[in-house]
């Protein structure tokens, strides 16, 4: 930590405090836990998200899920080895391109999810693990290191000590503007729509690139397991493009070729523009 530095006296409770159980929260804390590191996990909202974000896992990350124990549980939650056809502006598909094989990390390169999903599984897994504490409900309100550690302030008012912080709390961190640690990256210059969705008619089993100026579009499977047990409804986000999940019945599509498992199948249909 750069700033902040005054002599605070009190003993160590935890080796680490992760503020935010994102996925990067509760990842870290995931990869932590599997080395014995005790992690205590701090969270301000009372459950994990239930909006649709991110849609695809690429290898890297599986690997590193992989790293915290967490592969077999994942493999629950996605559709692996998707591809992605690409259409141009008249509809036409143009080429599909899909992983190579041999694996070069092990697991195909694109393959869809639901970031809920993943938010359950990887807070169920932390609560499974002895030497993580994870807290919802908690917001934490400041941080102050000192010269053996960190003191971490809840907006209940609770104290924490550990060795280490980490500022996993998102775009709007506060434990990053408390530090003054900038925000590096840049959004987006456009809005879109993301919608997570059931009984959708779509069964391609790939993911699905619409290039059409006027109306850009993704649409990507999702899993029919994890459909089965989330609770994953339409959301509209913005009046650009519609993000659609939507699953199949099990074997109404096949999975991938080379990839056997459980269809999913994620989407994105494009919206009218106001107007158009
Ligand atoms: C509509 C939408 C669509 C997206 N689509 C994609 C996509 O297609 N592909 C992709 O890769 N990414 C996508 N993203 C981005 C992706 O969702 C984020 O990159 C990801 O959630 C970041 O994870 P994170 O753990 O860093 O932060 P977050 O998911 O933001 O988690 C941070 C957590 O910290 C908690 N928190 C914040 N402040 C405090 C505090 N003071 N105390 C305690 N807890 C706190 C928050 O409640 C939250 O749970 C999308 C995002 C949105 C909103």
């Amino acid at each position: 930590m750069a700033r902040g530095v005054t002599d605070l006296a009190g003993p160590i409770a935890t080796d680490v405090v992760v503020v935010g159980a994102g996925p990067v929260g509760m990842t870290a804390a995931a990869l932590l836990a599997a080395r014995g590191v005790a992690v205590t996990v701090l969270e301000r909202n009372p459950s994990t998200s239930d909006e649709p974000k991110a849609i695809s896992i690429d290898d890297e990350a599986l690997r590193t899920f992989q790293a915290a124990g967490l592969a077999p549980r994942l493999e629950r939650i996605i559709v692996p080895g998707t591809g992605t056809r690409y259409y141009d502006a008249a509809g036409r598909a143009v080429f599909q391109a899909r992983s190579g094989w041999p694996y070069r990390l092990g697991h195909p390169f694109k393959n869809p999810f639901a970031q809920p999903d993943l938010e359950r599984e990887l807070a169920d897994h932390l609560r499974g693990c002895a030497v993580v504490d994870l807290r919802m409900a908690t917001e934490v309100a400041g941080v102050v290191q000192d010269g053996s550690g960190v003191s971490i302030t809840t907006v209940a008012g609770e104290q924490l000590r550990a060795r280490y912080v980490l500022g996993c709390d998102g775009g709007r961190s506060a434990v990053r503007e408390q530090l003054g640690i900038a925000m590096v990256g840049r959004s987006f210059d456009e809005v879109w729509l993301v919608a997570d969705v059931l009984g959708d008619p779509h069964d391609e089993r790939y993911g699905m690139h619409h290039g059409n100026p006027e109306r850009p579009a993704v649409i990507v499977p999702a899993s029919t397991a994890a459909a089965a047990t989330s609770s994953c409804s339409t959301t509209a986000r913005a009046p650009r493009v519609t993000g659609r999940r939507s699953s199949c019945s099990p074997g109404c599509c096949g999975p991938p070729a080379d990839h056997p498992g459980s269809g999913r199948a994620l989407r994105r249909l494009p919206v009218p523009r106001a107007g158009g």
